[in-house]
This record gives structure tokens, C-alpha cells and sequence, in this order.
């Protein structure tokens, strides 16, 4: 079920039987010659859409520019400044709350939303308590997890890409996207096979030092069929990690 493509006796309904929501939060920013823009909004998505269909529970609209200060030299990539996505992220919650959900689940997809995702939480547990309704206001819980941390995800992309995963645009998440779009196959010459890894600084940086925007990663590696077995494993873990949540 998803909350964009429900009317709103649909979600009235809902209500009655579900306080819980999970939210796909993402990025759009680049991802090497071969990975689509949208990869970290859309990995998020396609788990948590899969999940809400098996398990009958509701995802919202997916929150998908986040923060991507550090892939800025690269065209196409939308950036948030931190205070920007809290602010939205705090607001998303707050009409949430305003219709009586208590549990918001945060379904992340890149590594660098991390830390401004746990200041939202902060901020949106300070509008509860500072939003003057005072021990009267409903319990609000938020929690929010990166996809490739659900159960089992990590060791299993350890077995799918022993060599060349790297840290960005990397085989695992671009099978993803090939899994669910397989006409969207990027082609592009790519040297050297595994990209250098480093730190992360500024954008301006980041281009001088990964060229081509991938970080220690192969992605000529990715295929719909790993795609395919990350997804199955994710929603699984998923599903059972949400009903634990929802019902906590
Ligand atoms: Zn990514």
C-alpha cells in the first residue's frame, strides 16, 4: 500500500488497524559513469515497496534528495544544506503525527544522510515535546536504518562481490537498479577497473580525487540477477524488522 497512490479514506482506514509508516529516504546525486542518479532514492524504494505489498503495510512518498554536498561536481546531482532537510524531514513528521501515526520507520539508502537523519529525529522528538501538548501528546517513535544494514544484507554482498564493492556506486546497488529497470543499462568505458578509494571533503575535491565518481567501487560487476537476490533477502529482513517496530 502506498500512501500517494490511496485516497484518504483509504489511509482513515488504515489507521484503524496500523499507527506505522516507512518512508524510502534517499538522494539524487551521481553514481559513476554507469549508476542512475536516483540509485539511493530507489534502492530504499524498491525494497520498501516490495515489503508494503507483501506485508500489507503502508510506505510514504519517498524522500529522495538528501545530502550530497560531496558530489556536486558531478551534473545532476541536488543537494540539501543539512538545516533544509531537517526542517522537511521534521515537517513530513509532523503531518504524519497530525493524523495519528506514531511510528515512522526512515528506510535510508546513502551512507551520507546518516548523521542529518539522526539530528531529524532529534528535532522532530523536540517538536513533540515543545509542541505545547505536553504529556497528553500520543507516543512518537522514529527509527531509521540503512537498507544494506538490514539482516543478512551485508554478509550477502560480501558472497555476491568479493572484490570491487567499494564504497560508492557500487555492483550491489546498481544490481539493484538493474534489477527493477533492466532497460536502463548504462554503457561506458571504464578505467581503471576498481576505483581509487580516500577520504570524502568537499565537492571540488571529491572530482580531483575520483574522477569518474566512483569510490573503490566496480560496477561493471552489477546484474539483475544479484539485484534480484539482494532485493528478495532486504524485504524479507524488512518485513520482519518493521512489524517488530511497529508493534514495540
Ligand atoms: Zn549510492
Amino acid at each position: 500500500m502506498q500512501l500517494h497512490l490511496s485516497s484518504w479514506p483509504e489511509i482513515d482506514a488504515y489507521l484503524q488497524t496500523s499507527k506505522a509508516i516507512l518512508i524510502p529516504i534517499g538522494s539524487t546525486e551521481q553514481h559513476g559513469p554507469i549508476g542512475l542518479l536516483g540509485t539511493d532514492a530507489l534502492c530504499p524504494e524498491i525494497i520498501a515497496r516490495r515489503a508494503g505489498d507483501e506485508a500489507g503495510f503502508l510506505i510514504g512518498p519517498t524522500f529522495n534528495v538528501g545530502q550530497s554536498q560531496h558530489h556536486m561536481g558531478f551534473a545532476g546531482t541536488i543537494t540539501l544544506r543539512p538545516s533544509t532537510m531537517i526542517a522537511c524531514m521534521t515537517d513530513w513528521a509532523g503531518s504524519l503525527r497530525r493524523h495519528g501515526f506514531e511510528r515512522i520507520y526512515w528506510l535510508n539508502g546513502h551512507g551520507g544522510n546518516a548523521s542529518t537523519i539522526n539530528a531529524a529525529i532529534t528535532a522532530i522528538y523536540h517538536e513533540v515535546t515543545f509542541g505545547g501538548s505536553g504529556h497528553n501528546a500520543p507516543p512518537l517513535r522514529c527509527m531509521s536504518r540503512n537498507w544494506w544494514e538490514l539482516s543478512g544484507i551485508t554478509a550477502l554482498i560480501r558472497d555476491l562481490f568479493p572484490n570491487g564493492e567499494g564504497c560508492h556506486a557500487t555492483p550491489s546497488e546498481i544490481s539493484i537498479t538493474r534489477f527493477a529497470f533492466p532497460d536502463l543499462q548504462k554503457r561506458a568505458d571504464i578505467s581503471p577497473k576498481v576505483a581509487p578509494t580516500g577520504p570524502i571533503f568537499d565537492a571540488e575535491d571529491f572530482r580531483r580525487r575520483y574522477p569518474d565518481g566512483r569510490m573503490g567501487s566496480d560496477p561493471t560487476l552489477a546484474n539483475a540477477q544479484a539485484g534480484e537476490k539482494l532485493v528478495t533477502a532486504a524485504v524479507k529482513a524488512l518485513i520482519s524488522e518493521f512489524r517488530t517496530f511497529a508493534a514495540a
